[in-house]
């Protein structure tokens, strides 16, 4: 199929937003043309075990699990510690149930709940990221009037002269093209964790941190916008993720993320120290704070440590929580005491066995006068000690996966300029925006995000053609 001169619908990223504009314009009659800078589809989405948040599912009722929309909108705006914009929260639980229910109408199976970070009751619906956007892919090939580019690259947006955008410029196969749009081009092409001068720009203090997710979330499109005056929010507020691993540790120079995974130990029993084997945290909390934290520490490394009970409640082939698949990669060493685990490691034995002691002593307690942990996770599970060995132990350190902060939008996907004004002609959804999340991400809440205003980005601009 030749690219066409003319759509009614440009997407740029072929990731979850991307797909889920796409397939939303194709379903609402548009003809439709999806650009990907990459050799091939996916995106972040593709590259992260993946949970999306939803609420007052089947599934949660179906488990006894007492959620509500109310409380949704609560945790949202508690995680977003008051900046987060209220317009795209109310917009999120709106329709965050007909996301649901759109995607198990397409086939997709939900068959767990788990607790996670904001969460005040288990709100994540784990699902492979790469196995949604695959689906989503070929559901795409198959409309009509789609048509997909990969290794086409969006450079530039450009306006009529009545202020509307009309036209993209993008490279493909060594040449620059255009496509003009009769209704608007969406804007999804990921975050910016791949873009030393971005992150330099934004968050200096996780130039540091291991980059994980899409090798091609460089923020162009954040600058595509940012070229014709749009509002950028939230960038300040970016946060990095706890527990990811440094795959040749003690050697701590590869922070390239390639092949890394993510694991949480301590949600399920472990704590976390750091080089002098002192713990730094209350581990309950948000794996965004641990990690931020985690930087703040020598070499800006960690070492959760647990025992064989912790072990135990690994869940198989859902990271970060199996933990046994991280120790058959030889990211986790074990060891029949404490301080035999410590000198695995390079850690003081002695400091290591007081630390592990103490804890346990505060576990007996119910008291941990030291950082306040009172669950495994947020408010949810009872602490247990460090006691049944062996013992494990793992080296790790904080990833930027998600950059959370980018494009304004207001709550119907158009993208806002400086004074508030929509752009005419323009519309941008998943991790390019920002706004949802204020200071801090609730979990699962990026990925939803991304298919929720994915589809209503896809339709607004649809109807735009019209
Ligand atoms: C390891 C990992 C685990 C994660 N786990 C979770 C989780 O459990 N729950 C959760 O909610 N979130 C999670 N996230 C975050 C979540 O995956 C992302 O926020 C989400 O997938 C973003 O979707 P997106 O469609 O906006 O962007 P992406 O999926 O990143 O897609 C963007 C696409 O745009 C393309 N692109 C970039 N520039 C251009 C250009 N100039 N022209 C054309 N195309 C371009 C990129 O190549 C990419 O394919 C995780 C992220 C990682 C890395």
């Amino acid at each position: 199929m030749s690219i066409p001169e003319t759509v009614d619908v440009v997407v740029l990223g072929a990731g979850l937003a991307g797909h889920c504009a796409a397939l939303s314009a194709a379903e609402n009659g548009a003809s439709v043309l999806l650009l990907e800078k990459a050799d091939n589809f996916g995106g972040s989405t593709a590259s992260g075990p993946g949970s999306f948040a939803f609420a007052a599912t089947p599934l949660q009722k179906k488990l006894g699990i007492d959620d509500s929309l109310e409380r949704l909108r609560r945790d949202l705006i508690d995680a977003g510690g008051g900046k987060a914009r209220e317009d795209l929260i109310d917009a999120y639980v709106r329709l965050q149930l007909a996301t649901y229910e759109w995607m198990v109408g397409l086939g997709f199976r939900f068959e767990r709940v788990e607790a996670s970070t904001y969460q005040s009751v288990p709100r994540s619906h784990p699902i492979s990221g790469a196995h949604v956007v695959t689906v989503l892919h070929d559901r795409l090939l198959g409309c009509d009037k789609a048509c997909f580019v990969a290794d086409a690259r969006g450079l530039r947006l450009e306006r009529d002269t009545d202020g509307r955008v009309r036209r993209v410029a993008y490279q493909h196969g060594g040449d620059e093209l255009r496509t003009a749009v009769n209704g608007g081009v969406v804007i999804c092409t990921g975050g910016f964790a791949r873009s030393d001068r971005l992150i330099e720009k934004f968050a200096p203090e996780f130039v540091n941190a291991v980059r994980m997710g899409g090798m091609a979330n460089e923020g162009d499109g954040l600058l595509m916008a940012w070229a014709l005056g749009a509002d950028l929010i939230d960038t300040g507020w970016l946060s990095g993720t706890f527990g990811a691993s440094l795959n040749h540790y003690p050697d701590l120079a590869d922070r390239s993320g390639r092949g890394s995974i993510l694991m949480h130990p301590i949600f399920k029993g472990g704590i976390a120290v750091n080089r002098h084997a002192r713990r730094f945290a209350d581990e309950s909390g948000s794996y965004k704070i641990t990690g931020r934290l985690c930087l703040e520490q020598p070499d800006a490394v960690a070492f959760q440590v647990f025992d064989q009970n912790t072990m135990d409640a690994s869940v198989p082939g859902m990271m970060p929580r199996d933990f046994r698949a991280g120790f058959e990669k030889g990211l986790v060493r074990t060891a029949g005491t404490i301080a035999e685990l410590a000198q695995t490691v390079g850690l003081d034995p002695d400091a290591l066995e007081a630390t592990v002691a103490r804890y346990n002593g505060f576990v007996q307690a119910g008291h941990d006068p030291e950082f306040g942990r009172m669950h495994l996770i947020g408010a949810i599970g009872e602490l247990t000690p460090i006691a049944r060995a062996p013992f494990y132990i793992y080296p790790c350190t904080t990833a930027l996966l998600s950059t959370y902060g980018g494009i304004a939008v207001d709550d119907q996907t158009r993208v806002l300029d400086v004074h508030g004004q929509a752009i005419a002609g323009l519309f941008a959804a998943g991790e390019v925006t920002g706004g949802l999340h204020g200071t801090a991400y609730l979990s699962g809440s990026s990925l939803a995000k991304a298919a929720i205003f994915g589809r209503l980005a896809g339709a607004n601009a649809a109807r735009a053609a019209r």
